[in-house]
């Protein structure tokens, strides 16, 4: 297999929140699968809506490219991708058959729409990090913002997020999204973050074209004030690092293009 004709593995990418990041899409779907319809997603609108787990790409299938790996530096191996990865059946055992290959420490970003469940809380646990979507701080803004799939209850999310941080035993973040349509709230939003108490707080807008205009520099180091005393990283902070991708094309199909 040459590293190009890859199909689940994308990147290696520079993160700002994780360095030299290899990305696993366990959906690696032309439509983006999704529990949510964040108003800034980079990879357009959810037209594949659900909140019922199912398995798109079996583990072997990511096992046999990760095996093809060139040797290269990687700081950490991400689920993430065309989907949301709590909705992947495997992710648990995906997260283990990759883990034993010993490249990298795994990372998974979550949208936190199911980990109200014990199941979901479990699948996630065996990631050495896991970054957890809060971008609203009621139902009403949840519906605002993320437009999630129906019976998804902003009160359930921040009970399975506080649930999930006791029991977890890796590195643990909440990743803000900030846009105009959430800006107003950052003072309840860095209350609620205060109380759930992460490892770190990833402070966020959009550098990918999508339908919401991103906060300018200035706007964000005014949000930044809201955390003083937390661990928080800013995507305007971050020093990205030389990396290239195998494939141009799957890397951008699953991050689109940096503006
Ligand atoms: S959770 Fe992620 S993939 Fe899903 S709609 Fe929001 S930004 Fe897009």
């Amino acid at each position: 297999m040459r590293k190009k004709d890859f199909k689940y593995i994308y990147g290696p990418v520079s993160s700002w929140r994780l360095g030299v990041s290899l990305g696993i899409d366990l959906f690696s779907s032309s439509k983006k699968i999704c529990s949510f319809n964040c108003i800034y997603c980079q990879l357009g609108s959810t037209t594949r809506f659900t909140k019922k787990p199912g398995v798109y790409v079996p583990t072997q299938k990511i096992i046999e490219e990760l095996e093809q790996l060139p040797k290269i530096k990687i700081d950490y191996i991400t689920f993430s991708g065309r989907g949301e990865s709590s909705l992947a059946k495997n992710l648990a055992e995906a997260t283990k058959a990759v883990k034993k290959l010993k490249i990298a420490p795994v990372a998974i970003l979550t949208n936190s729409s199911l980990i109200d469940q014990a199941e979901i809380r479990k699948n996630l646990s065996f990631a050495d990090f896991v970054i957890a979507k809060l971008d609203s701080y009621s139902q009403e803004s949840l519906e605002k913002i993320n437009q999630p799939a129906k019976a998804i209850k902003f009160r359930k999310i921040i009970q399975g997020i506080k649930q999930f941080k006791k029991d977890f035993k890796g590195k643990f973040a909440l990743q803000i999204m900030f846009t105009e349509e959430n800006q107003g709230d950052v003072e309840t939003l860095a209350k609620l973050a205060r109380e759930i108490n992460p490892d770190q707080i990833q402070i966020n807008t959009p550098t990918r074209p999508c339908k919401v205009r991103r906060l300018s520099r200035e706007a964000i180091t005014r949000v930044k004030k809201y955390f003083a005393g937390l661990n928080f990283i800013s995507v305007y902070d971050a020093r990205p690092k030389k990396v290239v991708a195998f494939s141009k094309k799957e890397t951008l199909i699953r991050r689109g293009k940096v503006i």
